[in-house]
This record gives C-alpha cells, sequence and structure tokens, in this order.
C-alpha cells in the first residue's frame, strides 16, 4: 500500500544488527531533519531543522520495541499576544514494530474484530521501519494547543491592539466613553421629550412628522 521504505530515508532504521534474537538491544542516536508537518496551529518544529534523536531498539518476540525521545526547535505564535515563540519540544515515544508474519500467524481469527488495536499496530519492513508517524504523533501530543508567550500573558488590548504585557499600564481614557454615554442618554432624553411635545400639538403638525 505504501512505497518501500527506503533505507536512505533519515526517518528509516535499520534493525539487521539485532538478529531478531530477543533480548538483543541496540542504542543510537541520529540527528534528523524534521519531516513537513510536525505541528499544531500555532506552534511546529519547522521542516528541516534538526530533531535529536536518542533511541532504543530492543528485540522481543514478536518484532522490536522502539523507545526513545525526541528534541526539536519549536517556533510559533503565542495565541494571546501573537508575540513570536522559539522553543524547544521534548517528546518520549514508545512503539513496537512488529514482524508482519509473527503477527499474521498470533493474532487468531478471535482477535481480528478488534479493530482498534489492529489499526495501531506498525510493522517492519524487512529488516526496517519508518519512524515518521510515531515521532510526527509523539511530538504534535507534546505541544501545548494554546502556547503562550508567559503564563499571564495578558494579551492584546481590546480597543486598539497594543501588547498588554509591553505596556503595563495601557489603558484608554474611559471618561470619554463616560461623557458619550451621558450625551447618548441626555439625547435619548431630548427625543421622549419631544414626543411628549408632539401628541400634545396641533393636528397639522402629527401629519408633518409623520412624513
Ligand atoms: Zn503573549
Ligand atoms: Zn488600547
Amino acid at each position: 500500500m505504501n512505497a518501500p521504505l527506503d533505507h536512505r530515508d533519515p526517518l528509516v532504521f535499520d534493525t539487521r544488527e539485532l538478529g531478531r534474537r530477543p533480548g538483543a538491544m541496540k542504542r543510537l542516536s541520529r540527528s534528523v531533519p524534521a519531516p513537513a508537518d510536525m505541528g499544531v496551529e500555532f506552534l511546529g518544529v519547522p521542516e528541516g531543522t534538526a530533531v535529536e534523536l536518542d533511541l532504543r531498539l530492543e528485540s522481543v518476540m514478536e518484532g522490536v520495541l522502539v523507545t526513545g525521545t525526541a528534541h526539536a526547535p519549536l517556533r510559533g505564535e503565542c495565541v494571546r499576544c501573537l508575540e513570536p515563540l522559539e522553543q524547544e519540544a521534548e517528546a518520549d515515544f514508545q512503539e513496537m514494530f512488529s514482524y508482519p508474519d509473527a503477527d499474521d500467524r498470533s493474532r487468531g481469527s478471535a482477535e481480528t474484530g478488534d479493530d482498534a488495536e489492529e489499526e495501531d499496530t506498525l510493522f517492519l519492513e524487512g529488516d526496517l521501519f519508518d519512524l515518521e508517524p510515531v515521532l510526527r504523533d509523539a511530538v504534535v501530543l507534546s505541544l501545548p494547543l494554546q502556547p503562550v508567550c508567559q503564563d499571564d500573558c495578558p494579551g492584546l488590548c481590546p480597543d486598539c491592539g497594543a501588547r498588554l504585557a509591553d505596556e503595563p499600564d495601557h489603558g484608554h481614557d474611559d471618561a470619554v466613553d463616560i461623557r458619550w454615554a451621558a450625551l447618548q442618554g441626555l439625547a435619548e432624553t431630548i427625543r421622549d421629550g419631544e414626543k411628549d411635545d408632539q401628541n400634545g400639538a396641533a393636528p397639522g403638525a402629527d401629519e408633518k412628522q409623520e412624513k
């Protein structure tokens, strides 16, 4: 269904050294360029920047258990004040890559109804596995959905858009608004007063008003 894995792909790993001997283990570190779409709306790892991976590959009966940590630079913006953000992602992951043949045999027909588990199963292709989906999920899940530049970021002024963290004393002259409100109230009073006058006025005046 997918293109065959290419061992030259930096996110494809070779497990041949483990030799399918349960208990065999290998540790490795690798710096890989970040794949595309590794992030959420306001925060993510820019494509192509270096992601530092530390992995432990363990051979187990049904496949290879991969445990690892990823460190990557994050770029984004604060959801409250839109200030650019620079952070670092640290994501831990653990994933089982099963031998395709082992999986066919160990999962009897009784288990085939368990669709959720079936979908989650990742397989080795020969001696290779592709870490990309695992890495992406781990990093994306580690990200805050609402990243902020500081926990108590006050955001932007709703009236003029100024960044409030830069101007702690920012504010608009509320007195202006109060005066306007007072004027408006006065205007309404005058209008109401006119209506009252009209009610008591001559019939001719009423006709003029209604045109
Ligand atoms: Zn902010
Ligand atoms: Zn303002």
